[in-house]
């Protein structure tokens, strides 16, 4: 049994993140997800916040601070897609993918590390994807926000290591969700021809790993790069 902790899941209210708030759920944790619409799992406290605004981040944080205290587990999951072409993307394609991928994770590490450096304790998880380190053709955007994520986590890692905090990035392959639902028939075949594991996987099996990250087992594990993707990058 590893301690309870205070939780905040980003974009819990449905998809990879509604899972890994369930999971924290069933492990015990106090569990706060943050959505703009919609509702977490039963027994969590949801908060409505945009992760492209700091000042609804804070005022987040803030109402979640006044029912659990500090937050002491962060996961920052919440992330769109606006997949097409280089020639075809606008720079708002561009900046609105990085800005809620990339910037918002920041946004909410920022506002997370005030109460973890106090603590001297914290576990962050930045949820990347696959084609962080793969590419992706028609996801320049996307790609680049993912792998963005680990130069992010790798850098909190450095600065806050040695107060306790680890920082760390799960990258899921193919999960099905609304977001990979939203895939042509033709292009999700294709991916699942080119996954060893044959298949594609459920929004729990990340949700297991990021428990896992923030528990006490892997207090000495930062700085990594988890692929939950059947095989895909091959580790990268
Ligand atoms: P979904 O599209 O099912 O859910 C996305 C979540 O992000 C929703 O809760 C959504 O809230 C929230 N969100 C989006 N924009 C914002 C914003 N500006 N502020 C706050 N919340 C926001 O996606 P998935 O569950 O599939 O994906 C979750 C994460 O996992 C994403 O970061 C995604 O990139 C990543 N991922 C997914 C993979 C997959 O195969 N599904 C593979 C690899 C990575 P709302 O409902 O209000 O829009």
């Amino acid at each position: 049994m590893t301690t309870a902790r205070t939780v905040l899941v980003t974009g819990g209210n449905r998809g990879i993140g509604f899972a890994i708030a369930e999971e924290f759920l069933a492990q015990g944790h106090r569990v706060a997800v943050t959505s703009r619409s919609g509702h977490g799992p039963a027994g969590c406290v949801t908060v409505r916040a945009d992760v492209t605004d700091a000042a609804s981040i804070d005022a987040a944080f803030t109402e979640i601070e006044a029912i659990y205290g500090p937050v002491e587990v962060v996961v920052a999951n919440a992330g769109i897609t606006r997949d097409t072409l280089l020639m075809r993307m606008s720079e708002d394609d561009f900046t609105s993918v990085v800005d809620t991928n990339l910037s918002g994770a920041f946004r909410v590490v920022k506002r997370a590390s005030k109460g973890m450096l106090k603590a001297r304790f914290g576990r962050i998880v930045l949820i990347s994807s696959v084609v962080g380190l793969y590419g992706s053709a028609g996801q320049v955007n996307y790609s680049a926000s993912k792998s963005g994520l680990i130069g992010l986590a790798r850098s909190v890692t450095r600065e806050l290591g040695a107060r306790g905090i680890t920082a760390n990035v799960v990258a899921p392959g193919f999960i099905e969700t609304d977001m990979t639902a939203a895939l042509p028939e033709a292009q999700q075949a294709e991916y699942q021809r080119s996954i060893p594991a044959g298949r594609f996987a459920t929004p729990s099996e990340v949700a297991r790993v990021v428990t896992w990250l923030a528990g006490d087992d892997a207090a000495y594990i930062s700085g990594a790069v988890i692929p939950v993707d059947g095989g895909l990058g091959m580790g990268h």
